[in-house]
């Protein structure tokens, strides 16, 4: 659908195309919202604008040794496509290729228009539309669409930036310094010695598959994180596949998981000194005998007060065991010509460094939001149903669990909008908007004590503390919540085009 717009001075503006839904990023997320748009709300209108050349996000984007999901793919899949593969711990092109795949299966990517970086969006009071802009990233072009309803599928990092500690003497170092997010294709590490600092879910990926060619891999990390040992292939799973067709296998399978999980999180809660003493005495059965578990492995928190750390088929371990990978446990204190200095006065030498240290977070693409021109700051907003911005009207976002598989939540999240986009239809109305209530104590969006978490707790939204501004990392009751309760919660309210309070935040509501 095009509209021609006219400026103020007569001369004729570039057409705008409009569009019901439009989705910022084709990633995980972004796919898998495009299914559930054409099949919850079929008819309408969408488009996916995409800033990069290529559908995949993160799993496009990430191109380090090993690169593999930390999670099982029977939860990082979508609800509605079985994970087919053997492997349940999968690696980073498979995965790829599954939302590729899924892209061109249900006629979704010619709707992708790629290069296209979102910028800007104006909520327009008077149309009920947003205006947004996009960049071309190939020729510099603004570009505007206008839709009645924006669903951010952007993932929850910068592309472009990464955590930078800060490390003294950096440009000292004569080897080679990389980041995992910026992998370079020609990087050979066959018998060099390699030191990767940190200790989350990248480092311990990169560890062993580099130690499998390098001279030696040194895991150089603060502090210790949990890690837990799983096979990478799913018996259960692979059982059910051959004797059940292959949707009430993935069915079953994705329950069982879920279920696990959140009994093992509960657990981990409620008893963490028993969970403690269950993963570390794992990690110690995985490790050469007398091993320094106290020093490298047990880490200063509690079981799932930050991520824990999935080993697919103890391969850490068993570098560990075989001498081709270390762990030194300490503090940095510079770099060197040669390596890396601790605060201990130990020296570790290095031919290449790679730093594991981090994300940048980032909130809906620090795209500028205004309403009728005026901004608006996400970061000052409650999060509502973990999908949505208090006083932000048809304005939605796909975030993940942190406790569990991103995609679950997803899925529920395209779900819900799909009922909220049906329920304007049926009442009448064109504008969605949950209402910041009074009296609705603020508490952080995120409840992890890690550091890339904790860095970020500004620039993110509030969430609440009842419903249905609270966060469960609990897909239960989610699903509850999500796909089965009355969208009418007395908090979000549907409206008419011009209805004043749609533009109006809460403040304002209430000093008129
Ligand atoms: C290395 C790594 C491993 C991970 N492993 C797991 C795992 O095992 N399990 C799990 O649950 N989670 C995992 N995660 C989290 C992971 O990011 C999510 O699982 C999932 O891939 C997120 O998908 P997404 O589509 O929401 O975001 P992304 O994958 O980040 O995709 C966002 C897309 O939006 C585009 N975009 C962003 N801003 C704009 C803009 N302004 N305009 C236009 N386009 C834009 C990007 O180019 C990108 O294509 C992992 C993350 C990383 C980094």
């Amino acid at each position: 659908m095009l509209q021609n717009g006219i400026t103020p001075s007569g001369g004729s503006r570039p057409a705008i195309e409009h569009f019901d839904v439009l989705f910022v990023g084709a990633g995980l997320s972004g796919v898998g919202a495009a299914y559930h748009l054409r099949q919850g709300s079929p008819g309408r209108s969408y488009v996916i604008l995409e800033g990069r050349e290529s559908v995949g996000g993160t799993w496009d984007l990430f191109r380090y040794p090993g690169i593999r999901s930390d999670s099982d793919m029977y939860t990082l899949g979508y609800s509605f496509r079985p994970w087919e593969e053997a492997k349940a711990i999968a690696d980073g092109p498979s995965i790829l290729r599954y939302v590729n795949d899924t892209a061109d299966r249900y006629g979704i990517r010619q709707h992708i228009r790629f290069r296209h970086h979102v910028k800007k969006a104006d909520w327009s009071s008077a149309d009920a539309r947003w205006i947004v802009e996009a960049e071309r990233t190939d020729s510099g072009e603004r570009v505007r669409f206008t839709c009645d309803w924006l669903h951010m599928c952007s993932g929850y990092y910068n592309y472009h930036e990464v955590y930078d500690p800060g490390f003294a003497g950096k440009e000292s170092f004569r080897g080679t310094i990389v980041h995992p997010q910026f992998w370079p294709e020609d990087l050979d590490y066959k018998g060099r010695k390699v030191v990767v600092i940190g200790s989350g879910a990248t480092a311990v990926t990169i560890v062993p598959e580099m130690a499998k060619d390098a001279a030696h891999v040194v895991m150089l990390q603060r502090s210790p994180t949990y890690m837990v040992s799983r096979p990478s292939e799913d018996g259960i799973a692979n059982f059910l596949r051959r004797v059940l067709p292959s949707k009430l296998a993935y069915g079953i399978v994705r329950w069982k998981n879920v279920l696990l999980q959140m009994v093992f999180f509960k657990l981990a809660r409620k008893r963490p000194a028993k969970v403690k003493e269950k993963l570390l005495d794992e990690v110690r059965k995985l490790l050469p005998p007398g091993y320094d578990v106290g020093t490298h492995f047990t880490p200063r928190y509690n079981p799932w007060d930050q991520r824990l750390c999935l080993v697919p088929d103890a391969d850490m371990f068993q570098a560990i065991g075989k001498g081709s990978a270390s762990i030194v446990t300490g503090e940095i204190d510079s770099f060197t010509e040669t390596g890396i200095r601790l605060k201990n006065g130990e020296v570790l030498d290095a031919d290449i460094v790679v730093t594991a240290t981090g994300l940048k977070l980032q909130l809906a693409s620090d795209i500028a939001f205004t309403v009728d021109c005026e901004p608006r700051d996400l970061s000052r907003t409650l999060s509502y149903r973990g999908m949505m911005f208090s006083d932000m009207p048809n304005l939605s976002y796909s975030f993940g669990y942190t406790n569990a598989s991103w995609t679950l939540k997803a899925d529920l999240t395209g779900q819900y909008l799909c009922r909220l986009l049906n329920h304007l239809d049926k009442t009448g109305t064109e504008i969605a908007i949950p209402m910041r209530e009074a009296g609705v104590e603020e508490v952080p969006f995120l409840d992890f004590s890690s550091g890339y978490v904790q860095r970020a707790l500004d620039i993110l939204p509030k969430q609440g503390s009842k419903k249905p501004w609270k966060l469960y990392q609990n897909y239960a009751l989610d699903m509850f919540s999500l796909k089965f309760a009355s969208v009418e919660d007395g908090v979000i309210r549907f409206l008419p085009r011009g209805a004043p309070a749609a533009a109006q935040p809460a403040r304002e509501r209430e000093a008129a």
